[in-house]
């Protein structure tokens, strides 16, 4: 019998399909051995150009989306690295972008809404384990934080002493556990220095999330590159004066659109209190095309949404999300998802966009 060329190419597809089936586990296993010395070698931060580095750690919001975690930011500005909000899936998130935890420098809050600290405890067990630091991490943020922080210290203070008599006081110092509460006045300014360390300084503004005072946004400098972080908010001027041309604005948005089939499918299963809270969650928020009219007038080079609600499964979705908003803002836009990595080399004007995962 005579093979036609295609039906060969098959038969070969077919072996070689049965032969990585057959050695499967060995296979899995050369591969996991390499993967895992790489993880535990690399330092990532050390393999980046000089610059600003934004590494999307939790692009989501209270709703479970399968892409997007609850609200993280990673920056690493230069050879530091911060974390901004430490929503549900944060540590997951730096882990599976290759970031160290135990690197983190510092992390800024923007308020105390449950989606944007309930993975903090994690976070400061993880950054404290994971590289023997003896001094415990600063957390930043407005009037509050200080009852965040000793709230997850507290929670977190029986396995602070299973993991000392497990691994040893010289592995998991006792001095680097947990957080130290770094409080600024959010009250009393519009803009504020809240961190300067050489060539990054972070500046600290209101934003306006009312009933929840206080509520702010960040707008991160290094060298000569920056990003503004908007926090929750409905449209603030603070934000738009903060994102004045500022080489990426990190902004919130909801799409109303989408809110008000969820407001419907709550009314429609008789579930009014659900309704009215699907209702009052949209007076809080910024629409996407409310953002991208702020990245317009503040002329902003890249517009990150952020915060993204409700949940997009569907890629369509997508489109609906932003609709609009290219015709207020002619810059690009991306509607964020986990591992969404956006590098500003120092010294150009230049932004890199890849995924992480
Ligand atoms: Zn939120
Ligand atoms: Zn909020």
């Amino acid at each position: 019998m005579r093979l036609t060329k295609t039906t060969s190419f098959f038969l070969v597809l077919v072996l070689v399909a049965g032969a990585l089936y057959a050695f499967r586990e060995p296979l899995s296993m050369a591969i996991a051995k390499r993967v895992a010395a790489q993880r535990m070698s690399s330092n990532p931060i050390q393999d980046l150009p000089d610059g600003l580095h934004i590494a999307v750690c939790g692009a989501g919001s209270p709703m479970p989306d399968e892409k997007r975690g609850g609200p993280c930011t990673l920056v690493i500005a230069g050879q530091k690295m911060f974390v901004f909000d430490t929503g549900n899936a944060s540590v997951r998130n730096i882990n599976k972008m290759g970031f160290n935890t135990g690197l983190i420098d510092g992390i800024f809050l923007t308020h105390f809404h449950s989606d944007h600290i309930d993975g903090m405890g994690e976070l400061l067990l993880q950054r404290w384990v994971s590289n023997s630091n003896s001094q415990p991490v600063k957390v930043y943020g407005p009037d509050g934080v200080e009852t965040v922080v000793n709230g997850f210290m507290q929670a977190y203070s029986l396995d602070r002493g299973y993991r000392v008599a497990h691994h040893g006081e010289a592995i998991v110092p006792n001095s680097g556990f947990g957080a130290q509460a770094i409080r600024f006045n959010a009250q009393a300014f519009e803009t504020a220095l809240v961190y300067d360390s050489q060539d990054t300084q972070i500046y600290a503004f209101n934003v306006a999330h009312a009933p929840i005072h206080p509520a702010v946004g960040y707008k991160i400098q290094y060298k000569d590159r920056n990003i503004v972080i908007s926090g929750d908010t409905t449209p603030s001027v603070h934000v738009t004066k903060a994102s004045q041309g500022v080489d990426v604005l990190i902004h919130e948005a909801m799409s109303m659109e989408l809110m008000k089939l969820l407001q419907e499918g709550a009314k429609t299963a008789k579930r009014d209190k659900l309704e009215q809270i699907m209702k009052d969650i949209t007076d809080y928020h910024t629409s996407p095309v409310q953002a991208a009219q702020i990245a317009q007038e503040a002329q902003v080079a890249y517009l990150l949404l952020h915060h993204i609600a409700p949940p997009l499964p569907l890629p369509g979705l997508v489109d609906v999300f932003l609709k609009g908003t290219s015709d207020v803002f002619k810059g690009k836009i991306l509607v964020a998802k986990d591992g969404d990595f956006l590098s500003l080399p120092a010294g150009q004007k230049t932004i890199q966009v890849k995924q992480l995962f």
